[in-house]
């Protein structure tokens, strides 16, 4: 829904400037925008609003992409998570920032890579 809207903004802008800048087809700017839009925005909002990610990471533990991870609990930024295939146990770090990547941690953590919304993740040892 978030992506959809700042796609459609985007979609809107760039075709009203291609409307006005006299270019016959308005549609293909448009899109160019709108995707530009997701792209440059829609990180921020995700932040913003604490979601998750689109998709969450591939378990430390086991190295699948399990059908669902069961939340311990969300801190923002952090979360503590159970594989829904092996149980182990990992963290997520929303935000990137050193001093809570230093902390000394007993479970796997993963730390969210740009572009945030989509969820690429680099795990920390
Ligand atoms: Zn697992």
């Amino acid at each position: 829904m978030i992506l959809d809207g700042l796609f459609l903004g985007g979609v809107a802008v760039g075709g009203l400037i291609a409307h006005f800048a006299g270019v016959a087809h308005w549609i293909f700017p448009g899109v160019l925008t709108g995707l530009a839009f997701v792209l440059l925005f829609a990180s921020a909002v995700y932040r913003r609003l604490h979601a998750r990610p689109l998709f969450l990471p591939r378990c430390p533990h086991c190295r699948t992409r399990p059908e669902g991870y069961d939340s311990g609990g969300a801190q923002w930024p952090r979360e503590t998570i159970r594989c829904g295939a092996c149980r182990g146990i990992s963290e997520i770090l929303y935000q990137g920032s050193g001093s809570q990547a230093e902390e000394a941690s007993t479970v796997p953590r993963l730390r969210v890579r740009w572009p945030y919304f989509i969820g690429r993740y680099k795990e920390i040892r």
